[in-house]
């Protein structure tokens, strides 16, 4: 492992190696930022880092990157989401790997898909919205072991930004996103463009995908196109015995 940090005022890009985001992490960690969990009755303040795994893809990479925190002594909260074509978070495997990044110390939170009840322009009452996520929390508690109480939203419409609701935490609400600096590693655009142009910023939330982090800097193309083989393939070992 290597021991290096990084410069943010001179980072113009950034491959998706775990090196990287090692080296990412330990900055953060030298220029005496703490890692916060996602607390609505705690404003985060100059030099928190609220760092956030929206877990779309693998639940094996969101593993592998909350051992390699661990080891830096950085917690983050990962969010799951329930009913994802790509990973069924009820298969024993990956309740065990669910529970495994809990007693790491890290948060389990929801990634709630709005737009499996909803059209992104049919905008529900925030009593439907609520009720929903909270349904789900209590799916996820069920596997975990302990109910979480906070979500973040998968692609989120315009009606879930900047807003709170009953019941639980939203990441997206004013305080953990307009009321601080907010960046993400999305579509790896980090590869082209500078994470942190202006430095770090006193106070901000960071979304991580684990799924489009690796030993070595793989193309968000050739990792979608895995994805889809693998899910095939179990597509296919379901329908075979059935002739
Ligand atoms: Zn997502």
């Amino acid at each position: 492992m290597t021991e290096s940090t990084l410069d943010p005022a001179e980072l113009s890009s950034l491959e998706y190696r775990l090196d990287s985001y090692e080296s990412l992490l330990r900055s953060f960690r030298a220029a005496d930022y703490t890692f916060s969990p996602f607390d609505p009755t705690e404003p985060p303040g100059d030099g928190e880092v609220l760092l956030r795994h929206d877990v779309d893809l693998s639940i094996d990479r969101a593993l592998v990157m909350a051992e390699r925190e661990r080891e830096l002594r950085v917690r983050s909260t990962y969010c799951f989401l329930l009913g994802a074509p790509v990973y069924d978070l009820t298969r024993p495997q990956n309740v065990r790997a669910l529970q495994r990044i809990s007693k790491l110390g890290h948060e389990i939170a929801l990634h709630f898909d709005t737009h499996t009840y909803w059209a992104a322009d049919d905008e529900p009452s925030a009593e439907s919205v609520a009720a929903k996520v909270t349904d789900e929390l209590a799916v996820l508690g069920r596997l975990v072991g302990e109910e979480p109480s906070t979500a973040s939203f998968h692609i989120p419409p315009s009606w879930v930004l900047d807003r709170e609701f009953e019941g639980f935490t939203n990441t997206y609400a004013p305080l953990f996103f307009s009321g601080i600096d907010y960046r993400s590693d999305s579509s790896q655009k980090w590869v082209e463009a500078e994470p942190f142009p202006n430095g770090f910023p006193e106070a901000l939330q960071l979304l991580v995908h684990p799924g489009l982090w690796h030993v070595d800097h793989r193309p968000m193309v050739d990792i979608v196109e895995d994805h889809r083989q693998e899910v095939n393939r179990q597509v296919d070992g379901y329908f075979d015995p059935l002739g």
